[in-house]
């Protein structure tokens, strides 16, 4: 019988693809997984998108009546940074509990810990709901995979639970804000600066608009965990010289939703506090995740963390978005927790590094929950 696969090692290796977003190229470190997964008898399917590029999923098992427990995790890894590494980014050193990586928080260990505990029990999981694996690409560009992945009819399959392995430190977080981000452009007409007159003055709009922002509230009820929603203007520019009429002006809108709140419903209400003068697009619109503590299996994951943690988990929710605000509602909204071994604060840092206890502590986590709801 083969040696159990080991997280670290499948870490170190994943370290070893250079997945950088942009532009990704994914599809090799993908194929490695996919590999392995095959070998101990999933279904494996790629779902490329772009050049090098590819999503996968992975099931094991099946039931008509009960989905399968899904754990989802994206491969992709940010830029290294300017300012330069002490440690080699893609080597996989380790100092005592540390390993190092681009990635190795965000998220390339909690993927290894889900993939290793999949295959420690595949051999038990034939004629069980079974388990799923989504393992994608281009999340940290706005969770492009995912999108593509939910875009093509029947690839995800079904899922009756999910578990998004981001950085956690091992926390069990009952969902995370949305982010809504908006361009509005104003237009108007250029003329010379000393007869401006003769223009239409479009940052004279901008400024308007920004007023508006400012005095802008949104109408639903605050969340009871979350409270309300928050917008700020990030940028502003416009014009090209001092001498002349500016003829455009861009200002950016940075939005945290809510689960109280729809991006359709805002983006209706700015549209019509703003007026016609002000041509609003999108640049990102990932909606918020969120469920009720009180759900039987966020309670059986709190169960699972609690000798862990030394202490029953509180209900929180994670500061960033995931890929679970793409995957939950195509999932038909089953229970959702973000659960991983990552540091949530060396998530984008130089020098990131996870710990390698906390990476074994999750994928003796992640057994126990595949375990429970498969009944093996
Ligand atoms: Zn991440």
């Amino acid at each position: 019988m083969a040696a159990p696969l080991d997280p670290i090692t499948l870490t170190r290796e994943l370290l070893h693809f250079n997945t950088i977003n942009p532009p990704g190229a994914e599809e090799p470190c993908a194929r490695h997984i996919g590999g392995l997964l095959e070998k101990a008898g999933f279904r494996v399917k790629y779902h490329g998108f772009g050049t090098g590029r590819a999503n996968l999923v992975a099931t094991i098992g099946g039931d008509a009546d009960i989905a399968p427990i899904c754990f989802t995790g994206h491969i992709d890894i940010v830029p290294l940074g300017a300012a330069p590494w002490v440690h080699d980014p893609f080597a996989g050193e380790t100092d005592g509990d540390r390993l190092f990586g681009r990635g190795s928080s965000d998220m390339k260990s909690g993927v290894a810990a889900f993939v290793c505990a999949a295959i420690e029990l595949a051999p038990l999981l034939a004629r069980t709901p079974g388990v799923s694996l989504v393992i994608t690409a281009g999340e940290e560009t706005g969770c492009q995979g995912a999108y593509d992945l939910v875009s093509k009819p029947g690839a995800i399959g079904r899922a009756g639970a999910i578990v998004v392995a981001e950085p956690t430190g091992n926390f069990p977080f009952v969902g995370h804000r949305g982010a809504f981000w908006l361009q509005g452009i104003t237009h108007g007409v250029t003329a010379h600066g000393s007869m401006p007159e003769k223009g239409v003055n479009a940052v004279y709009k901008a400024a308007h608009a920004v007023t508006c922002l400012e005095h802008f509230h949104f109408r639903n009820q605050p969340h009871s965990m979350m409270g309300q929603g928050t917008l700020n203007v990030g940028t502003i520019a416009g014009g090209l010289n001092i001498n002349s009429v500016p003829d455009e002006a861009r200002i950016g809108i940075d939005m945290r939703t809510v689960p109280t709140q729809r991006h359709g419903d805002i983006r209706a209400d700015l549209a019509q506090a703003l007026g016609p003068e002000v041509e609003l697009k999108t640049l990102l619109d990932v909606e918020s995740v969120y469920t009720e503590p009180q759900q039987a299996w966020v309670q059986e994951v709190f169960d699972v963390m609690q000798p862990i943690l030394g202490a029953r988990p509180e209900p929180r929710t994670a500061t960033y978005f995931t890929d679970a605000a793409v995957l939950t509602p195509a999932y038909g909204n089953p229970p959702t927790i973000i659960l991983g071994p990552g540091e949530p604060h060396m998530a984008h840092q130089t020098d990131e590094y996870c710990s390698t206890e906390r990476t074994r502590q999750s994928t003796v986590a992640f057994v126990d929950l595949m375990r429970r709801w498969c009944k093996v």
